[in-house]
């Protein structure tokens, strides 16, 4: 089964995007999380991906996410399916991601959508921090009690995200509204789209995909 996760920032789509791995022993391929590594390596790439990412908040092109792509699925095995959380994220993508599966024998099956509302966005975003030793996500106020709290698994320091800015998440949610809603309402004409309350407990988002899938 090969899967893609949409949705708003702090929707919990990589919440739901690791439950979905358990359930159904799929490899998640984070393309945010791809980028993000790409753009600390000190190369053009890596620069040209950071300054997109973390000063303009913007999407990078097209061409980079296929190839971000190519080499995550060239990693995993025929025997698992795949869940592909953030892409395609604008029409030009559909294709691109499509034609990256097929090069990996693959077709994609299904399509999650995880919807909050955008004020529902900006306050988890608010709260989101991690871990910059160990990655961890750490919720403020449930995790930790303020932003310099040291992480509780291995207390390393805490930090938020660059793009995680009330102006990083404003401009993305626009992007989201403008150039991925697009995408999501293509697969819905498809039949394609499956569609969840991201408002829910994150058990109660994981039934409502796992009984539409
Ligand atoms: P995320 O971790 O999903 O919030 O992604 C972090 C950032 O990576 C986004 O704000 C974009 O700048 C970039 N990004 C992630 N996925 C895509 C995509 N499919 N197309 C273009 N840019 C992307």
């Amino acid at each position: 089964m090969n899967l893609v996760i949409l949705g708003p920032q702090g929707c919990g789509k990589g919440t739901q995007a690791k439950l979905l791995v358990e359930k159904y022993n799929l490899r998640h391929v984070d393309v945010g999380a791809a980028l993000r590594n790409v753009s600390k390596s000190d190369t053009p790439l890596g620069q040209k991906v950071n300054e997109i990412i973390n000063v303009k908040k913007e999407l990078v092109p097209d061409a980079v996410i296929t190839e971000v792509l190519e080499s995550e699925l060239a990693n995993v095995s025929e025997a698992s399916g795949v869940i592909i959380d953030g892409a395609p994220r604008r029409a030009g993508q559909i294709d691109e991601i499509e034609g990256a599966l097929k090069k990996f024998g693959r077709k994609l099956d299904k399509v999650i959508f995880v919807n909050i509302p955008e004020k529902e966005s900006v306050i988890r975003i608010s709260k989101r921090y991690n871990c910059s030793q160990c990655g961890r996500q750490l919720i403020l106020g449930k995790d930790v009690n303020n932003p310099y709290d040291p992480c509780h698994d291995c207390g390393g320091p805490t930090e938020q995200r660059p793009d995680d800015t009330p102006e990083g998440v404003r401009k993305r949610l626009q992007i989201f509204r403008e150039e991925t809603m697009p995408v999501l309402e293509y697969y819905r004409s498809k039949k394609m789209l499956i569609e969840v309350d991201g408002l829910q407990k994150p058990e109660q988002v994981l039934a409502g995909i796992v009984a539409q899938l």
